[in-house]
């Protein structure tokens, strides 16, 4: 679904964010990256998403180099993916129910599909009782709860989480790894980034660590295969 074919990235100021990265994301996969700050997890968010071009190499969306979308195709694929980050960007003046409805809004739902949608997206992440809470009346869990219920009412393919665990503390980290590993049994592919090494225990599958933009592993936890790059 995702491919990154020999991919580094220079910032203007010089920076090396990545490092010929050569990786294949693959429709419903639960894919975790881990590595320090720096190590170019966030690089490789934006380059999926078309917010930074690569420097040299190709990454591909479905087989299309996303470095020839036209803006049109740009919309369409990041609409087609969800995401979500460590600082949540939830409305501050808006409940639960409204932060999601005015998400709905902006890409063109009715006002029919809000109201049997919003209630039923904060089911699935267990927000049921905090629909018309604002978001200081949430705790840190409960906010990225609901911005993972944002970033999923569209029903995209991917859904990015971008140290969504990064301000939380135990239990709420638990909380939001269950939520993202429902999401993905429910089909979507997730790719989590992490600084977190103990973050590890509580995924399954993939994970994929990385160090100053390089791959330095690449593991299918599930069948206990290692295999270092
Ligand atoms: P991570 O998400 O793993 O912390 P990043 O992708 O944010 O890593 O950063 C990788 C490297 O690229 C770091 O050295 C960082 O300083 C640099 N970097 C990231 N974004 C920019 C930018 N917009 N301009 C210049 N350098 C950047």
């Amino acid at each position: 679904m995702i491919k990154f074919a020999n991919v580094s990235k220079a910032y203007p100021n010089g920076a090396v964010a990545l490092e010929n990265v050569n990786l294949e994301i693959k429709k419903g996969e639960f894919v975790t990256i881990v590595g320090p700050s720096g190590a170019g997890k966030t690089t490789l968010n934006k380059l999926i998403l078309d917010e930074e071009e690569p420097t040299e190499g190709s990454v591909l969306f479905e087989n299309a180099d996303i470095a020839t979308f036209s803006r049109a195709q740009m919309t369409h694929l990041r609409r087609r993916i969800g995401t979500v980050f460590q600082e949540f960007r939830l409305l501050p003046n808006k409940t639960a129910y409204e932060n999601i409805a005015f998400a709905m809004e902006a890409s063109g739902k009715s006002d029919e599909e809000i109201v049997s949608d919003v209630p039923h997206v904060l089911q699935l992440v267990d927000l049921q009782d905090r629909m018309f809470h604002f978001p200081s009346q949430l705790s840190g869990g409960e906010k990225q709860r609901l911005a993972i219920a944002r970033a999923i009412i569209n029903q995209p393919e991917v859904l990015i989480a971008d140290e969504p665990t990064g301000n939380l503390d135990a239990r709420s980290t638990n909380e939001v790894i269950e939520i993202l590993k429902k999401i993905n049994d429910l089909g979507t592919t997730v790719i989590l980034t992490t600084h977190d090494p103990q973050l590890i225990k509580a995924v399954g599958q993939r994970i994929i660590t990385m160090e100053r933009g390089r791959v330095v592993a690449d593991e299918q936890k599930a069948h206990g295969k290692h295999n270092a790059v």
